[in-house]
């Protein structure tokens, strides 16, 4: 049996004629960007994030830029100011912060959760520091109640990098409910992913939310009047509209993967590979179930010779790419070693009962070599 990584093609079956009309109606309507589908959207997501904004944007990348510039612009942030960030994240993180002459300082996760540590957090925090980003990896939360007393402690930002966490919640309050301001992505292969690139800014900072409405359209809230330099990072009708169906399934989804995470966590039992740790259900969002091996690029050919296909997110870490050698020197020993370590093995909506066995049974038959 071929079991594919993630099949999108199959996911969007399940809802194809939702979408096939949603698309057709703008198509009919002669409106494709800055419409009323991006209008109602932004009112919709906001709401199920239970925040007060939603500003739809190009991509998840632009998104946490357009929030570090928006906080630029209003004074909260100034060049060169450092923002910490998780040295596993995936490289946009890091993007944004560098792309808006902020200054990435890379800190260690929790191995056990792969989100920040936030002790790790304390100690990183110096006299320039002015935010910290955390990321949700995987679809977790990251520890926000300790990352929220940090920030409060010492006056800085807390930004959601929520791109992995559509959904993921603790005690009813959602992913982008949590911070000053939180980016999402709609990139295809999220949790709620459009069908093509897209993003979102989401705040209850009325202020950051109209500049960033503003920037992600030249900087402009009147046509041809120009308040500041934008750029041009605008989520167009067709994917607003796609999206609109696909959030209204969202949780539904989510339950799904919630019960494929649930059968790899009950069925999985090998000593040599270790299961991903969940602080608490409801706070999972299953974007991906990544497991730690020692031995992980034999574990990968063994599940690829039994026809499971697996990812690794991700095989480098950001402060070793060549398009970060000013962060060469950055010693991170429990990020260096995850990178060497996880795996992520198939997840869907729609991934079906004898391909999660065939995972299963596949992961506990791997034979390891000393
Ligand atoms: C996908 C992702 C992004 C970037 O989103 P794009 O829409 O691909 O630009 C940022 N951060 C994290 C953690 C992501 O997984």
């Amino acid at each position: 049996m071929e079991v594919p990584f993630l099949d999108l093609k199959e996911v969007h079956a399940d809802y194809a004629d939702e979408l096939k009309a949603a698309a057709a109606r703008v198509i009919d309507s002669g409106r494709y960007v800055l419409g009323e589908e991006l209008a109602a959207f932004e009112r919709e997501f906001a709401a199920y994030c239970g925040v007060r904004h939603a500003v739809g944007v190009g991509s998840g990348l632009d998104a946490l830029a357009l929030i570090l510039r928006g906080y630029m612009g209003l004074g909260a942030l100034a060049e060169g100011d450092e923002v910490i960030v998780p040295g596993n994240t995936f490289i946009a993180s890091f993007l944004a912060i560098s792309g808006s002459r902020l200054v990435p300082v890379p800190v260690e996760p929790d191995p056990a959760t792969f989100n920040l540590d936030p002790a790790c957090v304390a100690a990183a925090i110096g006299p320039r520091t002015r935010a910290i980003m955390a990321v949700h990896l995987y679809g977790q939360l990251a520890d926000m109640p300790a990352l929220a007393g940090l920030a409060r402690r010492h006056g800085l930002l807390l930004i959601e990098d929520a791109a992995q966490a559509h959904g993921a919640a603790s005690e009813g309050r959602r992913a982008g409910a949590f911070g000053d301001a939180a980016a999402f992505s709609f990139f295809p292969a999220k949790n709620l992913g459009a069908l093509g690139d897209g993003g979102a800014v989401v705040t209850g900072d009325a202020r950051l939310a109209r500049r960033v409405a503003a920037l992600r359209n030249y900087g402009s809230e009147v046509k041809y009047h120009h308040l500041f330099q934008g750029v041009n990072s605008r989520l167009d009708e067709i994917q607003a509209a796609l999206l609109r169906v696909k959030l209204r399934h969202l949780d539904d989804d989510i339950a799904l993967r919630r019960r494929v995470a649930q059968r790899y966590r009950e069925g999985i039992r090998h000593p040599q590979i270790v299961l991903p740790k969940v602080v608490h259900e409801e706070q999972h969002a299953w974007h991906l179930f990544v497991v730690r091996c020692r031995s992980r690029d034999a574990l990968k050919q063994h599940l690829q010779a039994r026809g499971v296909q697996t990812q690794v997110h991700y095989p480098v870490p950001p402060h070793h790419q060549p398009a970060y050698a000013e962060l060469r020197d950055v010693r991170l020993p429990v990020t260096e070693r995850l990178h060497e370590e996880v795996l992520s093995l198939p997840l869907g909506p729609s991934l079906g009962e004898v391909a999660v066995e065939c995972v299963v049974d596949a992961c506990n038959a791997f034979e390891c070599q000393p």
